[in-house]
């Protein structure tokens, strides 16, 4: 049952933890491609290349090399799998995302994973990467229960957070995505949306597993 399910939504909507245990649960592999953004402005910034910057972007992404390992990612051969997720990170990767020459360099790698079908999430799976998944989710939920569910991640990993500021960031790093030009986040046609301020993430799990065994 080679299918492919693609899962769109904001920041913090608890899509990496559910696509996760949709792809577990249904047998598929998961492909995280925020992951694949992060990695990239982790590269771009330490190369002191502006988002901005179009051409140095795609001579620099010519010759860059991204490859999955068990639970992460390389990049250039560095274990970037901590090292990109972290709040700069957060802060910078939009406005690298947002650039039409960071896209195109990640359309085929992400295409390519699908062979065998899989789980993927990220902003643009069901409108851009995927049109033609079998089954494309927009999981939401308030910006409010978004920045507590991250707050309380930093908490859980024994980081210093607040929760003011990081309301603030998701805030603003959901326009940035929705609003850019290329690839903006909105639900896909044929989509089903799903708010997940009342549910934990098992029962979003179940539910989206659910439809996928349709
Ligand atoms: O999902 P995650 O928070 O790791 O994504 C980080 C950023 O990467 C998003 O805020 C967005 O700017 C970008 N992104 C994207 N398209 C995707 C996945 C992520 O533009 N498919």
């Amino acid at each position: 049952n080679n299918i492919v399910v693609a899962i769109d939504g904001p920041a913090g909507a608890g899509k990496s933890t559910v696509a996760r245990a949709v792809a577990e649960r249904i047998g598929l592999p998961y492909l995280d491609t925020g992951a694949l953004y992060r990695a990239i402005a982790w590269k771009l910034d330490r190369e002191g290349i502006a988002p901005e910057d179009g051409e140095r972007i795609s001579q620099a992404l010519a010759s860059f090399r991204l490859e999955f390992i068990p639970g992460g990612l390389m990049a250039d051969g560095t274990d970037v799998t901590a090292a990109i997720r972290t709040p700069e990170i957060d802060r910078i990767v939009s406005a690298y995302a947002a650039r039409p020459e960071v896209r195109g360099a990640l359309i085929e790698l992400q295409r390519a994973q699908a062979k065998n079908g899989l789980v993927a999430d990220g902003r643009d799976m069901g409108t851009v990467v995927f049109p033609e998944a079998e089954l494309k989710i927009f999981l939401t939920a308030s910006a409010e229960e978004r920045a507590r569910r991250r707050y309380k991640e930093r908490l859980d990993r024994g980081e210093a957070a607040d929760y003011d500021e990081i309301l603030k960031q998701v805030v603003e790093r959901d326009n940035y995505d929705m609003t850019r030009e290329i690839a903006p986040l909105r639900p896909a046609p044929g989509c089903i949306i799903l708010d997940s301020s009342y549910m934990d993430a098992a029962q979003v799990t179940d539910a989206i597993s659910s439809l996928a065994s349709r």
